[in-house]
């Protein structure tokens, strides 16, 4: 797996806590040269089953450029041919031609920034689209993709239960194969936290209730807490943060993983591309996963998937029991009807699903 951060935006959006800000057509050259140099320093030629493009919004380089970094991946690794190859992009930032064009560098997946399609809304979050231009993209999207992802929110500022239900409707005849949901979290540093905005928990957990139980009826199954996909299009990228596989990541504040040790790249863009065109290292080591986090880890992450954990795996991965370890922890949430064991599986309850996070806290000593 492998995850490359392009960290540019047009805009900065008013909840946006990620790293990304806009930058100017000389700092993209040369992040692409840095990202690219980056990628032949830590060629490997292993075997990659998914890449994914996010950011920031990668769609603010050209496609010159994306495809200089995609050459670079080919060239220093063994990108499997059946591959899913993801690009985040925002409406606003595609056209037609544009779309032809990423289609033509081999990404056969694409993650659509919708968040809304209410215009109030829209313009509350400080998007560059507005609705009209989101239902063209994903139309055009579909002529090019036949994975085409879009990326919904709720809990926000002004948001009824009503309104969201207006853009819940509209998903059923988008033609798409997977949803993604994000809660509105405001986070320090960002527009909404110096505003004071603040989250109504309760309708929060109505809205997650009423997207939980509607779009399954569309045809789309939950497959983990937050997402939801119509049969054979879950994010197989995704599914391999879930499930404990190691990763590449490349570009500014990249995370990687290689099955013991968390590195993490330095997040200032300028300060990345100044290290790597000194020849520094830019990557340094986050966690050292010790045993016990490992264990930690396969559950609280494994729990997310709606199949949830297997014993047997366990017992394989660690040479223990996953009742002795954490026996006192499932019994636990299985009496508040949270976790439910089925034979090898530990899975969580439709209720233990949104309140996941109380969950995956128990699983850490
Ligand atoms: S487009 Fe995405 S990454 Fe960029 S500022 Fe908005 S939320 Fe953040």
């Amino acid at each position: 797996m492998i995850y490359i951060h392009v960290p540019f935006c047009r805009r900065k959006c008013n909840y946006c806590a990620f790293n990304s800000a806009v930058g100017d057509d000389a700092e993209k050259i040369s992040y692409v040269e840095a990202l690219t140099r980056e990628i032949e320093l830590r060629a490997d030629f292993s075997q990659v089953e998914s890449i994914y493009f996010g950011g920031g919004t990668p769609t603010t380089l050209t496609l010159a450029q994306l495809e200089k970094i995609f050459d670079a991946l080919t060239k220093n690794f063994s990108v499997d041919e059946r591959a899913e190859i993801t690009i985040e992009a925002n409406p606003s930032t595609v056209d037609e031609n544009f779309l032809r064009g990423l289609k033509s560098i081999g990404f056969n997946r694409l993650s659509l920034g919708v968040q809304s399609f209410d215009d109030a809304l829209l313009k509350i979050l400080g998007r560059i689209h507005d609705s009209r231009t989101a239902l063209e993209t994903v139309a055009l999207a579909e002529k090019f993709f036949d994975n085409v992802s879009i990326d919904l929110m709720y809990g926000l500022p002004t948001q009824t239960l009503e309104i969201l239900s207006r853009d819940v409707a509209r998903v059923k005849n988008l033609g798409i194969q997977h949803v993604s949901i994000y809660g509105l979290e405001v986070e320090r540093g960002t527009k909404f936290f110096s505003d004071g905005v603040t989250v109504d928990e309760n309708l929060c957990a109505d809205m997650y209730d009423f997207i939980t139980e509607t779009l399954p009826t569309f045809g789309f199954r939950r497959y983990e807490i937050s997402n939801f996909a119509a049969k054979n299009f879950e994010s197989r990228h995704n599914l391999g943060y879930w499930t404990g596989k190691k990763y590449f990541g490349f570009g500014a504040g990249a995370h990687g993983f290689d099955g013991k040790i968390r590195t993490s790249n330095v997040c200032d863009t300028a300060t990345y591309i100044q290290k790597i065109f000194a020849g520094e290292d830019v990557s340094e080591v986050e966690e050292i996963v010790t045993r016990q986090a490992a264990m930690e880890e396969f559950c609280f992450l494994g729990l997310r998937v709606v199949e949830g954990i297997s014993a047997k795996t366990f017992a394989k991965n660690f040479g223990a029991q996953i009742f002795d370890v954490f026996g006192s922890v499932i019994e636990k949430n299985q009496r508040l009807g949270l976790l439910e064991v089925d034979g090898d599986k530990i899975f969580l309850t439709k209720r233990g699903m949104a309140l996941g996070n109380e969950v995956f806290a128990d699983f850490l000593f």
